[in-house]
């Protein structure tokens, strides 16, 4: 028996991609009493190769809708200091005890577990939507006008109409592709081997190592770690050619507190290959299509702080968008003022990023004997007040954003 779709009722809001960014902007406007549908094509938000850490400005963010005590119910761990362990020193990176802020910490919680609570929330909400297992594939354009999307679901293809589209799709936006918007790369010498190791409820905290020739991270879920294997872009086939076992062997040198388990990695299944890049799109619209988060400009994981900055553009675009979404459909103007708010702080951090890409990761990839710490290093552990700094950038971003939106009666 063949299974037919309908087509949703149209909204004033469709967001395509259920991450950090989509699923704010959607709490936000339908908050705002905007129609807002969410589509996201998995059926869930259990998937591991999402960065973990809640910073403070979205803390803030969370105050401001009157949800962070419940968020922060949830289990999670708060690092108020940020140290690397390069070679066999600890190094004091960031401290952020004296942030500006309500929480003077970083809240590591598993993506998922905030993004079901953003969906609950927004879910409280008469005017929110949520589909999971529905794939954009297309626009709905008209007399050059994005007008909604084209998905695909388990019943089959269905339209969305909508006065506006947002891509919240990711790095790899489907929708920006679609919309034909021009991508500048700024390339990475690094890919991610992202994997997971048990862990025991005493396993000292720890966030990995840097060292000659790798850089590895370690995400405390709990139960497991979440490892993050960084390794020169390109050289994954190199390392499965060395086989598994060298492999795990490589672990266990940087990490000696999992020697006991990198049995756990039975064959190169169990170790998935996250490509990074770098890049922005711009401009960041079409008349009735806006990108935001990593479809508007893929961050790198250096600094983990994508998510915050995915999540800051929501809060300007709903600040930026809410009433001419109520009243009208929004203009290119109304778009425009979205990517200016937005394009700044993203072009800085970006900036930063490439430096460290090219300064840092490069160099500590490339190396064979052991590693000077840079210069920066060297004085952040010998003068404290100089770990503020990171912790604003870190922690805060550059412009951070407060929720404008009102709550609608
Ligand atoms: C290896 C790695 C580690 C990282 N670690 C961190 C970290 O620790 N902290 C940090 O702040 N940042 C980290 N980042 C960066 C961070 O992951 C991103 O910047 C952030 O997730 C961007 O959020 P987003 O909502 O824009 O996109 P995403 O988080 O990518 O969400 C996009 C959503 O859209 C959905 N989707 C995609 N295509 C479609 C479609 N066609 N139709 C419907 N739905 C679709 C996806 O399933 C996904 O749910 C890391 C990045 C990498 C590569």
């Amino acid at each position: 028996m063949s299974v037919t779709a309908r087509d949703p009722e149209p909204v004033q809001c469709c967001i395509a991609g259920g991450g950090p960014a989509g699923m704010m902007l959607g709490l936000l406007l339908a908050r705002a009493g905007v129609r807002v549908l969410v589509l996201e094509k998995h059926a869930d938000f259990l998937r591991d190769f999402r960065g973990d850490t809640i910073h403070p400005s979205t803390l803030d963010v969370m105050h401001e809708l009157g949800l962070l005590d419940a968020l922060l119910r949830l289990p999670h761990s708060e690092v108020s200091e940020l140290k690397a362990q390069i070679g066999d020193v600890l190094v004091p990176i960031a401290d952020f005890r004296h942030l500006p802020t309500r929480c003077r910490f970083i809240a590591f919680m598993p993506q998922w577990d905030l993004l079901d609570f953003l969906a609950s929330e927004a879910g409280r909400f008469p005017t929110f939507q949520l589909r999971m297992k529905t794939e954009v594939t297309g626009l709905v354009e008209e007399g050059g006008r994005v007008v909604g999307v084209h998905a695909v679901t388990p019943e089959g293809p269905v339209t969305v109409r909508a006065d506006l589209v947002v891509a919240a799709d990711g790095r790899y936006s489907v929708v920006r592709e679609k919309a034909g918007l021009p991508v500048q790369e700024f390339g990475a010498p690094m890919d991610v081997l992202w994997f997971r190791l048990s862990r025991t409820a005493d396993a000292p905290q720890t966030l990995g190592r840097i060292d000659a020739g790798a850089i590895f991270i370690m995400l405390d879920r709990g139960d497991y770690w979440q490892c993050g294997y960084v390794i020169a872009k390109g050289t994954f086939e190199q390392i499965r050619a060395a086989r598994l076992p060298a492999f795990r062997e490589r672990v266990a040198r940087l990490a000696p507190a999992v020697r006991d388990r990198v049995s756990e990695l039975r064959d190169w299944d169990d170790v998935k290959l996250l490509t990074v890049r770098l890049d922005r799109v711009s401009p960041w619209y079409r008349p009735g299509l806006l990108c935001i988060g990593d479809a508007a400009h893929a961050m790198s994981p250096v600094g983990g702080v994508g998510i915050n900055l995915a999540i800051q553009d929501a809060v300007a675009a709903a600040n930026i968008l809410a009433e001419p979404l109520r009243a009208r459909r929004p203009t290119v103007d109304d778009l425009r003022r979205v990517q200016t708010r937005r394009e700044w702080p993203t072009r800085v951090t970006q900036r930063i990023q490439l430096v460290i890409q090219n300064r840092v990761v490069r160099s500590v990839l490339g190396a064979s004997a052991p590693i000077r710490r840079p210069l920066i290093v060297r004085l952040l552990r010998t003068f404290p007040p100089l770990r503020r700094l990171p912790a604003r950038l870190i922690g805060m971003g550059v412009r951070p954003e407060h929720v404008r939106t009102p709550i609608a009666r």
